[in-house]
């Protein structure tokens, strides 16, 4: 896995170069880095289905996130990345598990939810769970260049904002940032070839 390659459009950190960056660790203050919880087997296991949906996006050549709502133990609503398929910028993989959940709850609020998504929310994605009043999200891999959930800016708990969220992050993040990464390292050998 590298952690230096420009021209993919996320940044991933492996679990070790974490722990060497200062500057990653003053900016997730607010946010809990799951290894510390003890490995949350049933945050885990959330992880593994959002994984499970990720390999859907990257079965159709799509950057491999995949997210999913949960309440109670039940999920509610599941995305994977399809922006270039919808032709839908924002088809991404939290907007779209999001927009699920709302509908089964027939609620534009989705209140009391988890959602867990395998890499960092973007600022859009960030916001959109601002809207939607999802009380705690756990992501993976951790986003150096546009993850807002702590890491380039801190959109789930901004204090302009009215509404805070819980945030776990680096759940399983070397399994998650492996698969993105090993996507776009695929994608710059087909360009190559
Ligand atoms: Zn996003």
């Amino acid at each position: 896995m590298t952690n230096t390659d420009k021209d993919q459009s996320v940044q991933i950190t492996s679990s070790q170069s974490l722990k060497k960056s200062n500057k990653l660790q003053k900016n997730t203050a607010d946010v809990r880095h799951w290894s510390e919880e003890g490995q949350n087997e049933t945050d885990a296991s959330f992880m593994r289905q959002a994984m499970l949906l990720a390999e859907k996006a990257q079965a159709i050549g799509e950057v491999p996130v995949g997210a999913i709502i949960v309440v109670d133990s039940m999920v509610i609503g599941q995305g994977y990345n399809q922006s270039i398929a919808l032709h839908d910028p924002s088809a991404h993989a939290e907007m779209l598990a999001l927009r699920e959940a709302a509908k089964n709850l027939e609620n534009y609020r989705v209140l009391d939810a988890t959602l867990y998504v395998t890499l960092e929310p973007c600022p859009m994605c960030a916001g959109a769970l601002v809207h939607g009043r999802i009380k705690r999200v756990v992501f993976g891999a951790y986003d150096q260049k546009t993850g807002a959930a702590g890491t380039t800016m801190n959109i789930v708990q901004h204090d302009s904002l009215n509404h805070k969220m819980e945030v776990t992050g680096g759940c399983l993040q070397d399994d998650c940032g492996a698969q993105i990464s090993a996507f776009f390292k695929q994608r710059r050998k087909q360009k190559k070839g």
